[in-house]
């Protein structure tokens, strides 16, 4: 632990030009920081770091539209550790300094070792509360005083009924994941959060998408704002290797546990639309031996986080999760995404995938798309501008049937699959097809990221399509 003081802080004013990529030292961050980054190994901010950091040590409030992994936490963190520390003052009983709210538990307790990793050189407190757990300790810590409290709607607003906190020191604002927030119901609890805040603050506003509710809301707690802006469509899309197998919708549990035979598949996150989904995809995988857990919002805190743990310490190879729960999961070295059922909202397809291949590493994402989810992967090429390279799993006789997109040009040689075209009539062996584990899904011509490019379209017309064949093997990508 650090004792206050300015002399870590370096005057103001001695950065990098805009158009130079910075590092860390460019950013007057104080040394105290800078020494905690070092100790994690990171060498140069990510984009939004480099972005939102000059201002927010500035004092500007801030929009920034980003998501979970592209580093947006250390984004707000690292500059509000160095504003609270540079203007210290020793926190009063129930009244943090700094107030981050966020939707999840998950997220809430992520932000807090965040906050806890990067500050370990200063003398900080924070605490993290949220709902499903006793509040006891969480008041405890409210008690002590705390210079940051992390939390969720819910639970903070109980906590303020009972007069355990109030927020009339609150010097920073930040408000995380708003579009989550408004897709879990939260909006009014986060309205009636910044009723009691300040006039007097300095506030930012993250989220990954800007619907016109959050852009509405951005307004009215936002004064002259800085607005960042990170794409990850592209940047992060683009380093992770796509595939996709079409399958029909009782095929997609084997093709599942022929996908996983590959054991160079060490740790897997599989998307499920539906919370009985992820239990019963869990529950096929471990008896097929292979360990598995779900998460999401009906299971318990303790649960949650048993399964995290296990899974981040490899005990459990595949995690099952939908996509609220799985938000947020600061999992590093996934190295597989597979979306089971494909995601309604192509933006959160983005979201999924963006879960592997975190802080620069390479990934890899499967996603199954039965003839009823057709819609959904126009929806996402559309957004990716990128057509999802096609790949072809054999699987082991079994009841289903295979499928093909209707109008896919056949791969030449090898097996010929029998009426591969639509549905093989018969064969005992079901498949899913297209694409090889060669090349990438190619850039639309369309340009930019979203969109009506030709990609999105389902005419197959000039588009690569690459086929992996083998019998009885399974192939899946590394
Ligand atoms: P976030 O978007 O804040 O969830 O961060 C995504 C991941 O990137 C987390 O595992 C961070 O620890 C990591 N990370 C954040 N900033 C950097 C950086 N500048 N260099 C390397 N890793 C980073």
């Amino acid at each position: 632990m650090n004792t206050q003081g300015a002399s870590s802080h370096p005057p103001r004013g001695h950065r990098a030009a805009p158009s130079e990529t910075p590092a860390f030292a460019d950013l007057d961050l104080c040394t105290d920081l800078l020494d905690a980054l070092r100790d994690k190994g990171y060498e140069t901010p990510t984009p939004i770091q480099a972005q939102a950091i000059p201002h927010l040590l500035d004092g500007r409030d801030l929009l920034g539209i980003a998501q979970t992994g592209t580093g947006k936490t250390a984004a707000f963190a690292l500059p509000m550790l160095d504003l609270l520390d540079e203007n210290y003052k020793r926190p009063r009983a129930g009244r943090p300094r700094a107030l981050i709210l966020t939707p999840t538990r998950e997220l809430a307790s992520q932000i807090n070792e965040n906050f806890e990793g990067y500050g370990k050189h200063l003398n900080m407190r924070s605490a993290v509360i949220f709902g499903g757990v006793s509040q006891n300790p969480q008041v405890r810590a409210l008690k002590q005083g705390l210079d940051i409290l992390v939390a969720t709607p819910g639970r903070l607003l109980d906590l303020m009924g009972q007069k355990h906190v109030s927020f009339e020191d609150v010097e920073i604002f930040v408000l995380d994941e708003a579009d989550r927030m408004l897709d879990m119901g939260f909006l009014r609890d986060v309205r009636r959060v910044i009723e009691r805040l300040p006039r007097r603050r300095q506030s930012l506003l993250f989220s990954a998408t800007m619907p016109k509710d959050i852009a509405t809301l951005a307004r009215s707690i936002l004064k002259d704002p800085v607005r960042v802006e990170v794409t990850p469509p592209s940047t992060t899309v683009e380093r992770i290797k796509q595939h996709l197998c079409f399958v029909d919708k009782q095929d997609k549990s084997r093709l599942l546990k022929e996908i996983l035979k590959d054991e160079s598949i060490k740790r897997v996150l599989v998307f499920s639309r539906t919370k009985h989904g992820a239990n019963r995809i869990a529950g096929v995988l471990e008896s097929a031996g292979i360990h598995a857990a779900a998460i999401h919002g009906n299971k318990s805190q303790g649960a949650r986080e048993r399964a995290l743990a296990s899974f981040r310490a490899g005990e459990i190879r595949v995690l099952v999760a939908t996509d609220i729960a799985a938000r947020g999961i600061d999992v590093r070295d996934i190295t597989h995404v597979i979306n089971f059922d494909l995601p309604n909202e192509p933006e959160s397809y983005v979201h999924r995938i963006g879960r592997t291949a975190r802080a620069g590493r390479e990934g890899v994402a499967i996603s199954f798309c039965d003839p009823s989810e057709r819609g959904d992967l126009r929806d996402i090429e559309r957004l990716t501008g990128q057509e999802i390279e096609r790949m072809t799993v054999e699987l082991p006789p079994g009841r289903g049937q295979s499928m093909e997109r209707p109008g896919a040009r056949r791969g030449g040689g090898g097996r010929s699959g029998g009426g591969r075209a639509g549905r093989s009539g018969g064969s005992g062996r079901s498949s899913s097809s297209g694409g090889g584990g060669r090349g990438r899904g190619r850039r639309s011509s369309g340009g930019g990221s979203s969109g009506g490019s030709s990609a999105g379209g389902t005419s197959s017309k000039g588009r690569s399509r690459n086929r992996r064949r083998g019998r009885g093997t399974s192939a899946p990508p590394r």
